[in-house]
């Protein structure tokens, strides 16, 4: 059965144009709908949750800028509809999910930069995203490794 229905994960860093070139691919040849979610992360989730300070403004500013930025990559990428292109504000691997069930795609593709050593064990956004996934996930493997 071909895919109906693709969502790809991006961080809006350069490393999302090979991420995104899988995905195209993977949904012209299966005529699949094609996706594309960025995912703001709070900051205080950045500091351990724990912060004593107001960050509502920067974080405000962040989520502009991200959308400023997925506007640009959505310019770069006419065959995305604007109305499939979404920002969410969250952790990644729980906005993901919800808008995978939400927008029922049969595959999430995300990137992966094949960590090994101590970044293993510390994780990384494909590994996480792969736990619980309401459907199949593709991890595009990243060539330099971080
Ligand atoms: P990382 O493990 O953080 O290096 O990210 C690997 C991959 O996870 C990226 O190539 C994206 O596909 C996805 N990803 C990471 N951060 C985000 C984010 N904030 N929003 C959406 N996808 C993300």
């Amino acid at each position: 059965m071909p895919y109906q229905h693709v969502l790809v994960a991006i961080d809006l860093t350069d490393e999302c144009d090979p991420v995104m070139l899988r995905a195209q691919k993977l949904a012209t040849s299966s005529e699949a709908k094609l996706s594309v979610v960025h995912i703001v992360e709070p900051m205080a989730m950045a500091f351990g949750g724990d912060v004593p300070m107001d960050l509502s403004m920067l974080q405000q500013q962040q989520f502009d800028q991200a959308r400023e930025r997925l506007d640009t990559f959505v310019k770069k990428h006419p065959e995305i509809s604007p109305d499939k292109c979404h920002l969410a504000y969250g952790q990644p691997r729980q906005e993901i999910h919800r808008l995978a069930e939400e927008q029922q795609c049969d595959l999430i593709i995300v990137g992966s930069h094949g960590r090994h050593g101590l970044a293993l064990l510390l994780g990384s956004t494909a590994n996480d995203v792969l736990h619980g996934a309401p459907c199949d996930v593709l991890a595009v493997r990243l060539k330099k490794a971080h």
